[in-house]
């Protein structure tokens, strides 16, 4: 996969097959109707202990588009996506990001302007995560060009729709498994009954998402850098220097000291949040605490874990040179660091 940039497809009908793509979906769509969000969190979890990239591309499917096709479908549109979702047949994506900016997802561009029964969408999105090889793309375009956030409207858009184009597989720095590229709209005719929620409501849609798909951000980056510091731990026990286990120096027992209690600490918030998330009442506030502060302890972690490895933490052979590099985007995608700041400081009424 690394070398492809791109998972095969039988890697997503294989986790159909496994029912780990429809855990949310109800059953009668194929799904598993699981009880609550702890079993996507799980799922997250064992993921990102073998693999920073195969819980980024598999849980934009089976978490974070899912909810949208649950919750904001018609009976019609849940009929014809979702038992295919489930099976892996029907692999999706999400698109809000564009090239002018991220961060600031009410001033997007893209566009969809009604044609009859029709919307005409043009412009196009950038970083898309599954962007090569989705069948279904949600994607954000502006519907009102006068109401800001108000203007705003998700449209389900299909592989095969005339107009509809993906560039290059983009070339990232860590997480090379994940197929993340660009996607073009180019009069893309997109009938009503791909309209997915309701019109120029994309963005309230969006926001009563994110922060599930921000949880599960968190959840992730420290299954990602739990194992990092047990095979750390054990390299420390067996490399000498000086006559000694480097792990029994004094400065490096106490590194690990606090990488260890960094990451239980910070699991106990996040595990109170799986819990207020189960409950129906995480806040927008909590879950950019839990996404920012995971992703930080996730990289400061590994970074200590390159160094305590010496000149082999740098060699891509070794699990946790790659591992370094998987994780840096955690502080990038999703919601910058910056960004999950400025929701707590809101919150916090400044
Ligand atoms: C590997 C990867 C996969 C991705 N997958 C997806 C996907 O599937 N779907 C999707 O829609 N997007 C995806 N993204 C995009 C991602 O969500 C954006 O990159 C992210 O939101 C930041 O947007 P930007 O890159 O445009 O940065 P910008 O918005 O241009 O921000 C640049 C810098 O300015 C900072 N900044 C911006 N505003 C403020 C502020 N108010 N205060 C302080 N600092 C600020 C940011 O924190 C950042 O450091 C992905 C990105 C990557 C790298």
């Amino acid at each position: 996969m690394i070398e492809t940039g791109s998972p095969p497809r039988d890697l997503w009908l294989e986790a159909g097959r496994r029912g780990l793509l429809g855990l949310a979906v109800p059953l009668v769509y194929g799904g598993s109707e699981a009880e609550d969000w702890r079993f996507s969190a799980v799922l997250m979890e064992e993921l990102a202990a073998v693999s920073a990239a195969i819980p980024s591309f598999l849980s934009i499917h089976f978490d974070v588009v899912a909810p949208y096709l649950i919750e904001l479908t018609t009976d019609e549109q849940r009929e014809r996506w979702l038992p295919r979702f489930c099976t892996g047949d029907l692999v999706t994506a999400i698109a809000m990001t564009e090239s002018s900016g991220g961060s600031d997802l009410a001033r997007i561009r893209t566009s969809a302007v009604r044609d009859g029964t029709d919307w005409i969408l043009n412009g196009s999105k950038t970083f898309i995560t599954n962007g090569g090889s989705a069948d279904l793309v949600v994607v954000a375009a502006r519907t009102n060009r006068t109401s800001g956030s108000k203007g705003i409207t998700l449209f389900g858009v299909e592989a095969g729709m005339p107009g509809f184009s993906r560039g290059r597989n983009l070339d990232k720095v860590g997480q090379r498994e994940a197929d993340t590229a660009e996607i073009f709209f180019d009069d893309v005719r997109v009938p009503e009954l791909n309209v997915i929620g309701q019109v120029d409501r994309g963005f309230q849609h969006m926001m009563r998402m994110l922060p599930q798909e921000r949880l599960g951000a968190a959840v992730t980056s420290l299954a990602h850098a739990r194992p990092i510091l047990d095979l750390t731990l054990a390299y420390a026990k067996e490399r000498r220097a000086f006559g000694t286990p480097i792990g029994a120096m004094q400065y490096n027992k106490f590194q690990l000291a606090e990488l260890a209690t960094m990451l239980d600490v910070s699991q106990s918030f996040v595990d109170a949040c799986i819990d207020v998330h189960c409950a129906g009442v995480l806040s927008p506030a909590d879950a950019a605490k839990a996404k920012w502060w995971c992703a930080d302890v996730q990289n400061r972690v590994i970074d200590r874990c390159v160094q305590l490895h010496g000149g082999y933490g740098y060699m891509n052979e070794y699990r946790v040179a790659r591992a370094w590099t998987d994780a840096r985007v955690s502080k990038i995608w999703a919601g910058s660091n910056e960004i999950m700041k400025e929701i707590i400081g809101r919150d916090l009424g400044l």
